[in-house]
């Protein structure tokens, strides 16, 4: 085993690299290289609906541009459905999981004042955990597509308090409770952000994950994942996100901040990192 410090930049390419993304491959890439470790790099696909090759294409060359070069073979999550189809099963067989039919519109219909997940998906009051076990029969036999959820109450009660290490701030009590039964697999696609990006930070050996600090409260439900499935812990440094001058968060839709815009306007690699270093 592999026992270098391991970092890894996980973009979904459903747009152009940005500033804040270089901010965020670049702390990665440092760390990694300053401890004489790895930095992998891993195109989280799995949304059919919002991934695009093109961007996907557009995210290696932007990099390989930028000189934060990566290590091994680029995992790219839409070619590995079997791996996730894989875990949801253990999940399964361990009673840990069930289908839910809801629509967005039903889980709207069903909360008077709907609550967000740390994730901002919807709480989901549970309809679906507490469905007649004959109803259920007859909605899977009848072909009605569903998503599959965490059984929240009963995964926490199986793994117990947690706790997960923050680079700067020791160990932080976890809280996955306050994103109920998350989806774990998609109606339209069996598998989620949460499982794939839990599953790949461990099979790929990851020892820290460096990201943006939007991502933090769900490293909670990773840890929870961990320990459930018997996966190592890795550390977590989540950094600040790149803002504008008004303290706005760097959106996709700032065309002008794209290291492609950069680019064609003459500026260099070098000045782009640094660009996105100082911000
Ligand atoms: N794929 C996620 C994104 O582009 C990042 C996931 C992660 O770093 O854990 O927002």
């Amino acid at each position: 085993m592999d026992t270098r410090l391991c970092t890894r930049f996980a973009p979904s390419p459903t747009g152009l690299l940005h500033l804040g993304h270089v901010a965020s491959a670049s702390y990665g890439w440092r760390r990694a290289r300053d401890a004489g470790g790895r930095f992998l790099l891993r195109l989280e696909d799995i949304d059919p609906s919002r991934c695009r090759p093109g961007f996907a294409d557009a995210i290696l060359r932007d990099l390989a541009w930028l000189g934060l070069a990566w290590d091994g073979p680029v995992r790219v999550q839409s070619a590995h459905l079997a791996d996730y189809r894989a875990v949801l099963g253990t999940l399964a067989a361990r009673d840990l999981l069930y289908p839910c039919f809801c629509t967005r519109a039903d889980i709207a219909a069903s909360v008077s004042a709907p609550h967000s997940a740390p994730d901002g998906t919807a709480l989901y009051p549970g309809t679906c955990r507490s469905l007649d076990p004959g109803r259920r029969a007859d909605l899977l036999a009848g072909g009605v597509p569903h998503a599959l959820r965490l059984d929240m109450a009963r995964a926490c009660r199986i793994a117990g308090r947690l706790d997960r290490l923050e680079e700067g701030q020791g160990r932080l009590a976890c809280d996955p409770a306050s994103f109920g039964d998350v989806v774990l697999a998609r109606k339209e696609v069996a598998a989620s952000y949460h499982l794939c990006v839990t599953h790949d930070d461990a099979l790929q050996q990851v020892t820290l994950v460096t990201r943006g600090e939007d991502l933090a409260a769900s490293a909670d439900l990773h840890r929870l994942l961990q320990t459930l499935l018997g996966w190592p812990e890795p550390a977590y440094a989540h950094h600040r996100l790149l803002r504008d001058a008004h303290g706005v968060r760097l959106a996709k839709r700032d065309r002008a901040l794209t290291v492609q815009a950069l680019r064609e306007q003459g500026v260099g690699p070098d000045a782009v990192r640094a660009m996105a270093e100082r911000a």
